[in-house]
């Protein structure tokens, strides 16, 4: 009697968390969007376009199995010399129904540029997407260096600029620093190093699991309610070979994925940001408008090692000796 009274007990216990649990991801559900900069390739060194082809096709691979709608920032100087081969990648992105958003020509620094100067090459930037996108609009911009104006003043003077180009800017509130990782580990393969670059790409992904427990604990400090996320990525070799591990990481997670758009929506990006001298998320950029509630110092950070290895291995593909 007691066993099946402890039995119905239980049933009912697991029904109600269930059906809480049910609740609770509906009127709260974990979302995010999942952006690319520097499509069609981030640009530190050069590749062949065979390389470039399959890293592209291996990302848009694996969006594709699980359904997502990513957006690109499409870095055009990358490619300036071979128009074609950037054409044919960024339609590949469109095809596949991504959206392609703006990250500047050349790749500069909002910082260190004057604001006329910086709009001109966004719309420099712009030429061949455009193309891609026939009639369709341009409407997404990602400063490079995460560079949004250094002073509340400046800040709002891009955003004016930005919006007589149609264009919005996309904050970030999650990022691994893949840029650190990914010359040391494509080093690694050209160099035919197999097991070597397998065991760094497992670093990589236990450094973004050290990253995104950070900054779901950062926003459950900071909101009541789940807000939608925005993780930044960039094209590489290390992120073609790893974002089916990532991706299923945040559905295990509970995420799931929308689109840019509908991100944008949720009021948290409405919000006044306080500028910054530094290219930081904008997780962080929030709390320090209101009441720093989050340890910032404790952020996981790539080691002085992982700096210094990529510093070396930039070096050594800049020059082809492997
Ligand atoms: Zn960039």
């Amino acid at each position: 009697m007691f066993i099946i009274k402890l039995i119905h007990v239980s049933i009912v216990a697991y029904a109600c968390l269930a059906s809480l649990c049910v609740d609770a991801r509906e009127h709260h559900p974990k979302s995010i969007s999942i952006t690319f900069d520097d499509v069609p390739i981030h640009g530190e060194f050069t590749l062949p376009a065979q390389s470039l082809k399959d890293i592209n096709q291996q990302l848009l691979d694996t969006l594709k199995k699980y359904k997502i709608q990513a957006t690109g920032f499409v870095n055009e100087g990358h490619l300036k010399n071979d128009p074609k081969l950037l054409q044919s990648l960024l339609s590949d992105w469109h095809k596949h129904g991504h959206e392609l958003g703006n990250h500047t020509f050349s790749h500069i620094s909002y910082h260190k540029t004057e604001l006329d100067t910086y709009l001109a090459d966004i719309q420099k930037g712009a030429t061949t997407t455009q193309t891609v996108l026939g009639k369709q609009k341009q409407k997404f911009f990602r400063p490079p260096y995460l560079h949004a104006g250094d002073t509340n003043a400046s800040q709002q003077m891009l955003d004016k600029g930005l919006e007589k180009l149609g264009l919005r800017l996309v904050p970030v509130t999650m990022e691994n620093a893949d840029y650190v990782f990914d010359a040391p580990y494509t080093a690694k393969l050209q160099n035919k190093q197999m097991a070597a670059a397998n065991t760094y790409k497992q670093q990589y992904l236990t450094f973004t699991e050290q990253r995104l427990d950070f900054y779901e604990s950062a926003s459950a400090k900071m909101f009541d309610k789940p807000v939608p996320h925005i993780l930044m990525l960039h094209v590489n070799q290390l992120n073609a070979d790893s974002l089916d591990s990532i991706l299923m990481s945040l559905q295990s997670r509970g995420y799931h994925f929308q689109s840019l758009e509908k991100t944008l929506q949720h009021p948290v990006y409405s919000q006044p940001t306080q500028a910054f001298k530094f290219g930081i998320h904008w997780l962080f950029r929030w709390d320090k408008s209101k009441e720093n509630k989050v340890k910032w110092a404790t952020e996981p950070e790539p080691s002085a090692e992982a700096f210094a290895e990529h510093q070396q291995a930039i070096t050594t593909l800049k020059n082809g000796k492997l």
